[in-house]
């Protein structure tokens, strides 16, 4: 019979036992509470410990550059993840000969700036895996000199009194807009976000089914509604809402009636919405809100260079949308913005609202912003990149492949030809519109497929991407700033070279 001391004993040898059996183990193998399975621990036996992978030769250099903390936490990182493999049966052994090269290309790129510089030749202008737009020389130069300054940012000149940082852009944004009044936050996904819960919480909205889209992964209507405090109002169908289905659905709780545009989406053949005059004047009739989320703020029409039907900022306010919100980095070529632009009594409910705080915009995003709205203004609207890239005219689109063509046969030799493609506007506008451009197609050598090649391009010091296809990869020329067919030509070559 075990006795009350006894039992004490047996168990404070057991514990014992099991505490110097695992004491030996190195400590960065533990999870709290948890005893290693044996055959865990068998696996992991040839591991050396922390101390001797931190005394690696080659482990030295990022400890300098990145602290030894860095690294010891790198190496834990990569053990537990082999750990975690064993146990959820992903694999059988350790790979301790994988350990090394794992944690070195994870430092290698810790090492490294990961925000780079690229080069796009995938001719989709408003590329959003790529940052959208390019900012103007003068947007850049104007950045520069905002950050590295003490600026009037929040501060009223004239009076030597706190000012507001919106005020820089008010005045030009209605002047570009033809509304009353204008305010901007962090993003179109904000301006909409802020709009809704400013002037629609708690209240009715009213959304056509056709018109409730998500649009680039995480911005779904019905969420951002949800999340405003807004209730969602159904009516129409998906391909066809009339003005009726608006208006049968007004009720004393409806405060707003919302359309969204499409963006990266279209609905063709059987298809009907009433006109943005229609809304307008039914919002009016019943006092309601009458608000548009345009996403690509179009500000200078763009039916000369063939892109038609993108409504226009200016337009939709002409047609009486009380309130509109649009990014500053799609189709208007700036930075990462929200605008809206509306009528002032609404607009000053949205600076009244607390939420605006948490969205408001940066001053190196504001000094980028005021002077793109300021080339618009003064009809130097051709230097702004994103609509320089749209507007190029066939012919210097074809003189620009045939240099690149020169260019990447000369250094490298490689097979070329120049050949037309088709180019995209990007960023969810013209989504049914596919541009005529040029491109050069390069024709690989046998041994190297499509994907090790985008994969080394992608690799090079100044990334390239590009579209690869049946053994050619071809490098769109609509999308490339200067300088960038030189660094193609190199990393052609050197693509090669590799062989
Ligand atoms: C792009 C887009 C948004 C989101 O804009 P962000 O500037 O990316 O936040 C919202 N609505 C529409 C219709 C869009 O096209």
């Amino acid at each position: 019979m075990i006795t009350p001391p006894r039992f004490f004993i047996s168990c404070l040898l057991g514990f014992y036992t099991t505490w110097s059996k695992l004491k030996k183990l190195p400590h960065y193998l533990f999870q709290e509470g948890e005893i290693m399975r044996e055959e865990i621990r068998y696996l992991l036996r040839d591991l050396p410990s922390m101390d001797e992978l931190l005394q690696k030769p080659w482990t030295l250099e990022f400890q300098s550059i990145l602290g030894r903390d860095a690294v010891r936490s790198t190496f834990a990182d990569v053990i537990g993840e082999m750990r975690k493999d064993i146990i959820q049966g992903v694999s059988s052994s350790i790979g301790a000969e994988a350990l090394e090269p794992e944690v070195f290309r994870r430092l290698a790129r810790y090492a490294g700036k990961s925000l780079r510089r690229i080069i796009n030749a995938t001719g989709v202008v408003v590329h959003t895996n790529l940052g959208r737009s390019c900012l103007s020389k003068s947007a850049i130069a104007d950045v520069a000199e905002i950050a590295g300054c003490y600026s009037n940012l929040e501060y009223d000149l004239d009076e030597g009194v706190r000012g507001h940082r919106n005020a820089h852009i008010e005045w030009l944004l209605s002047m570009l807009s033809g509304a009353d009044a204008a305010i901007t936050v962090n993003n179109n996904a904000g301006a909409v976000l802020l709009s809704l819960a400013a002037l629609g919480k708690d209240a009715e909205v009213i959304v056509s089914r056709g018109e409730l889209v998500e649009i680039g992964g995480s911005f779904r209507i019905p969420d951002i509604m949800d999340f405003s405090g807004a209730v969602m109002k159904e009516v129409g169908t998906t391909n066809r809402t009339h003005i009726e289905d608006y208006e049968r659905a007004v009720t004393p709780q409806t405060r707003m009636i919302l359309k969204i545009h499409p963006s990266n989406y279209r609905i063709v053949g059987f298809q009907s919405a009433p006109s943005r005059e229609e809304l307008a004047r039914l919002a009016r009739e019943k006092d309601l809100v009458f608000m548009e989320d345009l996403g690509s703020g179009v500000i200078a029409d763009l039916s000369a260079y063939g892109l038609s039907g993108e409504p226009t900022v200016k337009g939709c306010v002409a047609s009486g949308v009380d309130i509109v919100t649009f990014s500053g980095d799609k189709l208007l070529g700036g930075p990462q913005i929200g605008a809206v632009v509306g009528r002032k009594q609404l607009i000053a409910k949205l600076r009244e609202f607390p939420l605006l705080r948490a969205l408001r915009v940066d001053k190196m995003t504001l000094a980028a912003f005021e002077t793109t709205m300021r080339l618009y203004l003064e009809g130097r609207s051709g230097e702004i990149p994103t609509l320089m890239m749209l507007r190029m005219a066939p012919e210097d689109l074809l003189k620009a492949a045939r240099s690149l063509a020169r260019k990447i046969a000369k250094e490298s030799g490689a097979l070329v030809t120049v050949t037309k493609v088709s180019d995209a506007v990007g960023g969810g506008a013209f989504p049914a519109t596919s541009i005529p451009g040029y491109g050069v197609s390069w024709t690989l050598p046998s041994g190297i497929s499509d994907g090790t090649a985008m994969k080394r391009l992608r690799g090079e010091p100044v990334p390239i991407v590009a579209s690869a296809k049946d053994g050619n990869v071809v490098f769109h020329v609509r999308t490339l700033l200067e300088g960038d067919d030189i660094i193609i030509a190199k990393g052609v070559c050197s693509l090669l070279e590799g062989e």
